[in-house]
C-alpha cells in the first residue's frame, strides 16, 4: 500500500545550509496492517508522513501511496476549535460533498462508537486532553480511509489515557468493518515515541535511525488479536522486545 525507495528530504535551512531530514529510506507497508515507527526526535518520522501524505514533495527517490488520499492526524491536538465535536467529525464528509442526510448518519455513528454522543454540542476547549484525541480518531475514521497516517496522537497524554486510547484505537481498526467499506482493515503507519504503545499496537515495529532518519530495524509483534493493551504487558515476549527495541534506538 505504501512504498519507499531510496526517499529522502533535505529543507533549506534558516542559515541556507541544508538540513537533510530524512533518509535514503526505504519501507514497505503492506495493506491492511498496522505499522508502528519509532525513532529519536528530529529523526524526520513527521516529514515521512507529510511526504506520503503528500504536504510535502520527496527530494528524490520512489514514494507510491495506493488507494485514496490517505488521512494524516496531526502531532498535538489536532481538533478545531471554531467547531463543535460534531461539527469536528462532519468536516471531512463536507470536504467530500454528503448530503446532510448522510453526514448526520455517518457522524452519529462515529460519536457512538468513540463515546462521544453526548458531547455532540460541546467545544474542544469543554474537553479533556483524551476526549479530544477521541475527537481526532472519530474524524479520522468517519470517512473511511483505506491509508490512515497517525502522527504521535497519543503523545501528550498521560499514562492511564493513553492506554485507554489504544484500547479505543484498536477496537476500532480490530472491530467489524465499516459497512460497503472497499477495504477489510485499515492499513495504518503510526508514529510513536513510546516502545510499550507500539508493542501493544503494532503487527510491525519500525526503528528509525537518529537524523537523517532510516528504518534500523524491524520486529514483527507475534501477539494474537484482538489485543488487550493492559494484559499483553503481562506476556514474557513483550518485555524481551521491548528490550530488543530500547537496544536498537540506544
Ligand atoms: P520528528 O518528527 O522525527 O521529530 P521531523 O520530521 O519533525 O522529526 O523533523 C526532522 C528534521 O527536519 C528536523 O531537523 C526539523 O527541524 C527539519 N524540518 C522539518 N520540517 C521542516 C521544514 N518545513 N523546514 C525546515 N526544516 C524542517
Ligand atoms: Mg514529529
Amino acid at each position: 500500500m505504501i512504498l519507499a525507495r531510496q526517499l529522502t528530504k533535505t529543507f533549506p535551512g534558516p542559515d541556507g545550509v541544508a538540513i537533510h531530514a530524512l533518509g535514503p529510506l526505504d519501507l514497505d507497508v503492506a495493506q491492511g496492517e498496522f505499522v508502528c515507527l519509532v525513532g529519536p526526535s528530529g529523526c524526520g518520522k513527521s516529514t515521512l508522513l507529510r511526504l506520503i501524505a503528500g504536504l510535502e514533495q520527496p527530494t528524490s527517490g520512489v514514494l507510491q501511496a495506493d488507494g485514496r488520499q490517505p488521512i494524516l492526524v496531526f502531532q498535538g491536538d489536532s481538533t478545531f476549535p471554531w467547531l463543535t465535536v460534531y461539527g469536528n467529525v462532519e468536516y471531512p464528509l463536507k470536504l467530500r460533498g454528503w448530503s446532510e442526510k448522510e453526514r448526520e448518519a455517518a457522524v452519529v455513528h462515529q460519536l457512538s462508537l468513540v463515546g462521544l454522543s453526548r458531547f455532540a454540542e460541546a467545544y474542544p476547549y469543554q474537553l479533556s486532553g483524551g476526549m479530544k484525541q477521541r475527537v481526532a480518531l472519530a474524524r479520522a475514521w468517519v470517512s473511511d480511509p483505506e491509508v490512515l497516517l497517525m502522527d504521535e496522537p497519543f503523545g501528550a497524554l498521560d499514562e492511564q489515557t493513553r492506554v485507554a486510547l489504544q484500547t479505543e484505537l484498536l477496537r476500532l481498526w480490530e472491530g467489524p468493518q465499516q459497512p460497503g467499506s472497499p477495504t477489510a482493515r485499515k492499513t495504518v503507519l503510526f508514529v510513536t515515541h513510546a516502545i510499550d504503545e507500539a508493542l501493544a499496537l503494532a503487527d510491525r515495529v519500525l526503528v528509525m535511525s537518529s537524523a537523517p532518519g532510516r528504518i534500523i530495524k524491524e520486529v514483527r509483534v507475534p501477539f494474537a488479536r484482538p489485543r488487550d493493551a493492559i494484559q499483553l504487558k503481562r506476556d514474557p515476549r513483550f518485555g524481551e522486545l521491548a528490550y530488543e527495541l530500547w537496544q536498537a534506538l540506544k
